[in-house]
């Protein structure tokens, strides 16, 4: 079994079921009881349980109580209260107690990493990735604490030249409130540092409310943070499977929360904007993508496929960021596409403990319909299967890495497929790709490889998008502003900016001076 923490255990419906064991240096990480209101474990109105599945096996991983609309007024009333002193601490205390989460997180990777891949399936190297290897500053989840560490220091105000004699106008940053916070499961660890840290570091209370996949991760998360001295009822974390819509819906209408941070799909996200309205919330949104990947004849080839294995491939296509659609010119199309196929001919697909596995499961069965659902329509319209293409026949949740060669106009033109699927389209001119690219309603990311210095400057001003990959297939960092444009959302994450959107501006005017 799981090493557990000292806490009571919930029963197992499916102990017979029980997955491999993962050995966490640090037990207390793995938490069982409950979600966290006000620095407590709780299972809240115990409205029974849920089970959280590993994705790479299909065997049940744990199982958590299932909270309600109730626990979460009781944690908004908790963060409410917190807040009082929260807002009052200075930038420095803050820093210092978001430095002390980044020191803790740092001396927890792997058993951060190890919950990541039973829960959510990716390769060990990529959950390591996400959380801590790599530097202070480089795309993983502890960074985006050290990055806010530094910044709310740096969260200036401004003293602006009055047109009035006598006057004396500045302005002053100030905490939003209450924040809710909504994230997915593709990034556990990540998704939830981006936005956490920064609303920590602004003087905000928050509320989380975990994905029913990946809930083990926020649950480490708050407990790092209990352990790093954050207050009571400064971070609270509800659970749920069966109430995620209620739950978010009180999220939305309460009176007591100033801001909803989401991120997952385009769907959910119009449905909290429209319930947000009621109170007039402030909110920052990622939303889905599908992102353009262009290869122009000037390209170098070598660098371009290496950015799709990164961009398309990586967490098996489960990132908003992923490149949905890959036009190619023509004059590069046939040796691109050969390239390209040699290299995912080579992934080795499995569950991301298993030594040697390059890429993992999808995260449930109805992602892998989806592929399967892309992948067949394509080919009905004419397009030829180059590499994979079929479900695989093992337990989990696998469909084969695939590259579909000459697609012709089909689904995945203007739906993300979230999975390891690759179309290739043919284009002639600059135009065209350009058009083909900002022929969608979303624009979350977009790539392109050219080694055209004025091609380059053009491609970039010309793409609908937030962030633009060129000659890269890598765009996130604690330092980079992170966000989309179009049905993709608003708000960034990430850098100053990430900073400001947890703050309200308020002008100080001093008049008869
Ligand atoms: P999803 O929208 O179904 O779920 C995301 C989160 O919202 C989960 O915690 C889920 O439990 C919750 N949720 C679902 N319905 C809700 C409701 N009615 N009220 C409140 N919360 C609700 O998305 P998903 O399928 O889990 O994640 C994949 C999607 O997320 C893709 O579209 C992907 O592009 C997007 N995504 C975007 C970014 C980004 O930064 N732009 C990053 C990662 C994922």
């Amino acid at each position: 079994a799981l090493h557990r923490n000292a806490m009571s255990t919930p029963t197992r419906s499916a102990s017979s079921q029980a997955a491999p064991p993962i050995k966490l240096q640090n037990p207390s990480l793995w938490i069982e009881k409950g979600g966290f209101i006000n620095g407590q474990w709780t299972a809240g109105g115990n409205d029974g349980t849920f089970e959280v599945t590993n994705p790479g096996n299909g065997k049940v991983l744990g199982t958590l109580p299932e909270m309600t609309v109730q626990d979460t007024k009781e944690a908004i009333n908790h963060a409410h209260e917190a807040l009082k002193s929260w807002r009052k601490t200075s930038e420095y205390e803050r820093s210092a107690i978001l430095t002390k989460i980044f020191q803790i997180m740092s001396d927890n990777k792997e058993d951060l990493a190890q919950i990541i891949t039973a829960e959510n399936g990716k390769p060990l190297a990529d959950a390591r990735g996400e959380v801590t290897y790599g530097g202070m500053f480089l795309h993983e989840a502890p960074s985006y604490f050290s990055w806010y560490a530094a910044e709310a220091v740096r969260s200036y105000g401004d003293v602006i030249p009055s047109a009035v004699p006598g006057v004396q106008n500045t302005t002053i940053k100030q905490p939003i409130g209450v924040c809710a916070i909504i994230t997915p499961w593709n990034f556990p660890n990540a998704m939830v540092t981006r936005k956490l840290a920064a609303a920590l570091a602004a003087g905000n209370t928050t509320v989380l409310k975990a994905p029913a996949e990946t809930p083990y991760s926020v649950l480490a998360i708050a407990e790092i943070c209990r352990q790093a001295g954050v207050p009571d009822g400064v971070v609270n974390v509800v659970l749920t499977a069966k109430h995620t819509p209620a739950i978010g819906k009180e999220l939305c209408e309460s009176p007591l929360i100033h801001k909803v941070s989401f991120t997952g799909s385009t769907r959910v996200g119009k449905i909290l904007m429209s319930q947000a309205s009621s109170t007039l919330k402030k909110l920052s949104f990622e939303l889905g993508g599908n992102a353009p990947f262009i290869v122009f004849d000037d390209a170098d080839l070598d660098k371009a496929v290496a950015g799709v294995l990164a961009c398309k491939f990586r967490q098996s296509g489960q990132t908003c960021v992923c490149a949905n659609r890959i036009l190619v010119q023509e004059g590069v199309y046939d040796a691109f596409s050969e390239k390209l196929a040699e290299a995912v001919r080579k992934f080795k697909v499995g569950e991301g403990n298993q030594d040697g596995v390059t890429h993992g499961p999808l995260i449930h069965q109805a992602a892998v319909d989806k592929v399967k659902e892309h992948v067949d329509d394509a080919v009905a319209k004419g397009a030829k299967v180059l590499v994979g293409g079929k479900k695989m026949d093992i337990p989990g949740y696998f469909f084969e890495p695939t590259v579909l060669g000459d697609v012709q106009s089909c689904k995945v033109d203007n739906e993300e497929t979230f999975g390891p699927l690759a179309p290739l389209y043919r284009f002639k001119t600059e135009e065209e790709a350009i058009r083909i690219a900002n022929d969608t309603e979303v624009g979350l990311a977009g790539y392109f490889f050219t080694e055209n210095i004025g091609r380059l400057h053009r491609v970039a001003a010309a793409l609908e998008v937030g962030m633009v990959g060129a000659n890269t297939g890598a765009i996130s960092q604690a330092s980079i502003p992170f966000g989309g444009i179009k049905e993709s959302g608003f708000g960034r994450e990430g850098s100053k900016y990430g900073l400001q959107d947890w703050q309200n501006i308020k002008l100080v005017s001093i008049g008869g001076l």
